[in-house]
């Protein structure tokens, strides 16, 4: 059977390029999707940020129009508008591209795939079966994605444990996400607790930390808990829902071409971005740029780098929460105090302006950025890359 294009993976980034392809001009072009596991469970959430409309809108399970920061001394929210925070629940994603596709020639396939560079296009195996196309889309996670590259980039996780909670009395604010709140012990990495109220009594609280190793469960279980009664002043609630992730966050290069027809597209591609672990978004503006180039040059290649300037900050303070990770902290709070939130949250995205760039990063102190900087020079010195 022969497709024109093969999507290896139907997660975020699969699913993501599938509906963009078939939301335009190629929407009478062939797509096979291979995909191991069946997607039927709420197996993530996604939040992200935006100013415009996004085909999810519909789906989104909360929008908050106000950001919240807490570092013990600093207590400050802000309106994001035109910006809101958004979530996502993975499953009702994972139903509406299925339902979106089904109304194309999408065909999936449920197994385990592997793919090859041929001369004319590729050849997908999956289950006993073999499939060709022109071009592939690859974002199946290696395991050797998510080790420390032992070399010269920086290796952290981001890894979290998430409790929604409901409770009887009334005790959030469903207007108001609080991105950081930082008032926990820095001792194992960049740490803080996240809180995602969807109304008065009903909320998705994380404790989540970047570094390089994952704790025990019952640690992060500790922590929620200890949260819930100390700082909320919380003793009784009935747990609803657990998630668990681990999300690499690492400078290293990824890179995007894998033969002369296979694109690596979602974590593959390096779309996490490596100082905060949001992809989301990331992936979404991807798409657009690989159909972008399908229907510019016919083939999928022709997408911009990530502009430099983004990967020198993100490894910078990658480098920051790696080497001096107690300095998170008041690195966090002098951003969050003299910046609005929303130029924050552009900043994320990679869509501030130089201006703005200078603003959030002479917040800090230059200390840390400085000895991460001289960090970098050292081990980009020619003699350190033979050493290892
Ligand atoms: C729990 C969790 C929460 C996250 N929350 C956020 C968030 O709030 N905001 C944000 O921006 N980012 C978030 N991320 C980061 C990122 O957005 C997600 O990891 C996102 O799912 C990445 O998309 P992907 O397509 O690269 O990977 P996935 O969505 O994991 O998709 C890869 C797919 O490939 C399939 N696969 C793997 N190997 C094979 C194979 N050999 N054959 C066939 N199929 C295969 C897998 O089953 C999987 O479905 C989160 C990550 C996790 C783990």
């Amino acid at each position: 059977m022969k497709y024109d294009y093969a999507i290896l993976g139907g997660g975020a980034a699969g699913l993501s390029l599938a509906l963009e392809m078939v939301a335009g001009p190629l929407a009478d072009h062939s797509i096979l999707i291979v995909e191991k596991d069946a997607k039927k469970t709420n197996d993530r959430t996604w939040c992200y940020w935006s100013d415009v409309p996004t085909r999810f809108d519909g789906i989104a399970r909360h929008a908050w129009p106000r950001l919240h920061f807490q570092s013990g001394q600093l207590d400050l929210s802000w309106e994001l508008a035109p910006l809101r925070y958004q979530m996502l629940r993975g499953l009702d994603f994972y139903e509406y591209a299925r339902a979106e596709l089904a109304r194309h020639p999408v065909t999936f396939v449920q197994a385990v795939a592997d793919v090859h560079d041929e001369p004319e296009g590729v050849t997908v195996l999956a289950g006993n079966q073999q499939y060709t196309a022109q071009w592939a889309f690859d974002s199946r996670i290696r395991p050797e994605d998510s080790l420390p590259v032992p070399s010269r980039y920086n290796f952290l996780k981001q890894h979290f444990t998430g409790w929604e909670i409901e409770t009887s009395r009334p005790v959030f604010n469903p207007d108001t996400v609080t991105m950081f709140d930082l008032r926990t012990s820095q001792r194992g990495g960049v740490t803080f607790f996240y809180l995602l109220p969807f109304s008065p009594t009903n909320a998705l609280l994380e404790y989540t930390l970047f570094s390089p190793e994952v704790l025990p469960p019952e640690e992060y279980e500790d922590a929620l808990r200890g949260y819930l009664s100390s700082t909320l002043g919380l003793e009784e609630y009935r747990l609803l829902e657990r998630e668990h992730g681990v999300i690499p966050m690492t400078d290293r290069p990824f890179p995007r071409r894998l033969g002369r027809h296979i694109l690596a597209i979602g974590t593959r591609g390096g779309r996490v971005k490596p100082s905060t672990g949001y992809a989301f978004a990331r992936i979404q503006r991807d798409s657009r740029r690989i159909v972008a180039s399908l229907l510019q040059t016919g083939q999928p290649f022709a997408i911009p780098p990530d502009p430099p300037r983004y990967r020198f900050y993100d490894s910078l303070v990658l480098d920051v929460f790696a080497k001096e990770p107690q300095l998170g902290r008041p690195i966090l709070a002098s951003i969050f105090a003299r910046n609005p939130a929303g130029r924050v949250l552009r900043f994320l995205d990679d869509r501030s302006t130089l201006r703005e760039d200078l603003q959030i990063l002479r917040a800090p102190e230059a200390g840390p950025f400085l000895r991460a900087l001289g960090r970098r020079i050292v081990n980009q010195l020619p003699f350190r890359n033979r050493m290892r």
